[in-house]
């Protein structure tokens, strides 16, 4: 008998919830977009509500037990919330304990990037790979780390900030208040921004001058690249450039066997990962390493909240094994 599995995750712009099982098979999922000011309870009442529709649905009484991602600053042992960049007033919160007293589980948390690289662990290329990275290329860019064999949280439990890596000296300022970090340049949004902030040439493309500025999204620049658009193509070729520099850092410092590269910005499919193979030869200049850069799980945002029970049993018969 598979062990059913609730998963919840509240990320940047919606909110699903997913009932799977222990070996990775996804029954179904609800999704809801995510509110700025929703709240604590209004959450912990959303994500109740989706959770029960899901068991009814599939007949269940209850999960055997919950997974739960967060995109922001958690305390994974303590089960909490510890700030939320998309949620308001979410310093503190018990996300655990709420869920595990409503469907009398066990609950398991992990922020949203820590997540998707377990996921490729247990479910996509990380499978059997002692040292591998995840990075994922979002509105934001973050990711994880498997080394040894093991993944790799850091002294303060927050490592694999990928994002903030400085690509550029005196580039733009980035959300964490540094200049020239790889997401202020290569996330979602900072591609969008490197757009909008050249009104010339969105004003002489005939697609960008269409649209209305908060329509302008890298999905856009890709897809108009995609259609000739000179002034997307241009931002395109910056856009590799610069994650192949932050790919290389990263794998001259960590020397991992494989790279997988995740989040919306890899639906691009071989017009990202094309070039950025290309790039990040070139970038490796005379320390080449044959490192094999692989496209993330397309289910890896199912899979992440799934992942997390599966996981802490592994860990724990490891642990119990030395
Ligand atoms: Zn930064």
């Amino acid at each position: 008998m598979p062990r059913h599995i609730l998963g919840f995750d509240v990320g940047g712009t919606k909110i699903s919830t997913v009932l799977g099982d222990d070996t990775g098979k996804i029954l179904g999922s609800v999704r809801k977009p995510t509110v700025r000011h929703l709240g604590r309870k209004k959450l912990a009442d959303d994500l109740i509500n989706m959770g029960w529709k899901l068991l009814d649905d599939f007949g269940l009484k209850k999960p055997d037990e919950i997974g739960v991602v967060f995109a922001g600053l958690i305390d994974s042992e303590k089960g909490m919330v510890l700030s939320s960049p998309n949620i308001l007033g979410l310093k503190n919160f018990a996300v655990n304990k709420v869920l595990e007293d409503e469907f009398g589980a066990r609950a398991y948390l992990e922020n949203d990037a820590t997540a998707a690289t377990i996921a490729e662990r247990l479910f996509g290329s990380g499978k059997g790979v002692n040292n591998f990275v995840y990075i994922t290329l979002s509105t934001g860019i973050g990711g994880g780390a498997f080394l040894n064999g093991k993944l790799y949280r850091g002294s303060h439990g927050i490592a694999g900030e990928l994002g903030h890596m400085v690509v550029m000296s005196n580039g733009p300022v980035c959300g964490c208040g540094r200049r020239g970090c790889l997401e202020a340049i290569a996330g979602g949004r900072g591609i969008a921004r490197r757009v909008s902030e050249n009104i010339t040439a969105v004003n002489e493309s005939q697609l960008f001058s269409k649209l209305r500025p908060s329509e302008i999204d890298a999905r856009k620049v890709f897809e108009f690249k995609r259609k000739g658009d000179m002034f997307s193509q241009l931002i395109v070729e910056e856009t590799i450039y610069y994650l192949a520099v932050g790919l290389v850092n990263i794998i001259n410092i960590l020397d991992p066997e494989v790279l997988i590269v995740g989040g919306g910005l890899a639906n691009a499919g071989d017009d990202l990962f094309s070039p950025l193979k290309t790039a990040v030869r070139e970038e490796f200049k005379s320390m080449y390493r044959p490192v094999k850069i692989v496209r993330g799980l397309k289910q890896g945002h199912d899979l992440a909240p799934i992942s997390l029970p599966i996981f802490n049993d592994i860990e724990l018969t490891e642990a119990q094994q030395h």
